[in-house]
């Protein structure tokens, strides 16, 4: 953390609490005739030396991590993707679509506590694929749903700066532990960011990348594929339900605890795994509910 870091005139990083680690995550500033801030998870403290004050805030997703610091500019007007919308207006929306309700009693207020979520308005629903007039710059918003349905990137083209958000290039992800999550969105998100010819990328939790983008990229998405390839390898045993398979982790690749967080989020993220199995034909559900592989596949 620490003063807000230029990347060209009028464009500044705001970096995260935790080094931008959740429950933080890193904001961008845009200066011009309109100033736009991307994303409020940061903390209160940086986003309290943010240079300008923002004219529009965009949040990429619904996520608290990127919205919670709406309310610290109320003279904003907040803009976010039509699809995420809801969530971030509505609390109860919200911990639906996190998938809280699935952690067991008590544990979405824990949750929430833990995040600080805070509700917001959102003055504007943005279709996704637009150019937005900064001013002297514009600003392209790129779909990247995956993550969440609604889930945005961001593209300066005359500074050639891409804002990821939570296609986030760190060690953890892609993360798609929401009910309304898809790895095949999110692969065709990450294809979709390597086409664009970005000298630099901020990551909403990684930061500032400069070097090998389209390298790091891929390496991002072959996760999902070596994601697939633990699960096939488990079921060349023999047909398992999905409780017996999430036994070994084959999303994370270890247990991590606590286990009514980690492995609520294993088991939502092998459910949308094995849909995307099923969906090229290699796996498929039994008879007796059991998943299992598809002979000759
Ligand atoms: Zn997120």
């Amino acid at each position: 953390m620490g003063e807000p870091v230029s990347l060209a005139e009028g464009v500044n990083v705001i970096h995260g609490e935790l080094r931008g680690r959740f429950p933080y995550a890193h904001a961008l500033l845009i200066q011009d005739d309109m100033t736009v801030l991307i994303d409020t998870g940061a903390g209160d403290r940086p986003l309290g030396s943010v240079p300008a004050t923002p004219d529009v805030i965009i949040n990429s997703h619904f996520h608290a991590d990127h919205t919670r610091g709406n309310r610290l500019f109320p003279d904003a007007a907040v803009w976010a993707a039509a699809e995420d919308a809801p969530a971030i207006r509505s609390e109860d929306e919200f911990v639906t679509r996190a998938g809280y309700t699935r952690m067991g009693p008590g544990r979405a207020r824990l949750m929430l506590d833990w995040i600080e979520h805070a509700e917001s308005r959102v003055d504007r629903e943005l279709a996704g694929d637009e150019v937005l007039e900064l001013g002297r710059r514009k600003l392209r918003l790129i779909p990247a749903p995956g993550h969440t349905p609604g889930h945005l990137a961001f593209y300066l083209e005359r500074e050639g700066i891409l804002f990821t958000a939570d296609v986030d290039l760190t060690s953890f992800g892609p993360w798609y532990a929401n009910p309304g999550s898809d790895p095949d969105q999110f692969e065709d998100s990450i294809r979709r960011l390597a086409e664009v010819p970005a000298r630099l990328i901020v990551s909403a939790h990684k930061g500032i990348l400069r070097e090998e983008l389209p390298r790091r990229l891929e390496m991002y998405r072959a996760v999902i594929d070596a994601r697939d390839q633990r699960c096939l390898e488990l079921l060349a045993r023999g047909p398992a339900t999905l409780g017996q398979l999430a036994r070994h982790w084959p999303i994370h690749g270890r247990p991590l605890q606590p286990g009514w967080l980690y492995g609520t989020w294993e088991r939502i993220m092998l459910e949308h795994q094995l849909v995307r199995l099923q969906r090229r034909g290699l796996v498929r559900a039994g008879e007796d509910g059991r998943m299992e592989r598809v002979a000759g596949a």
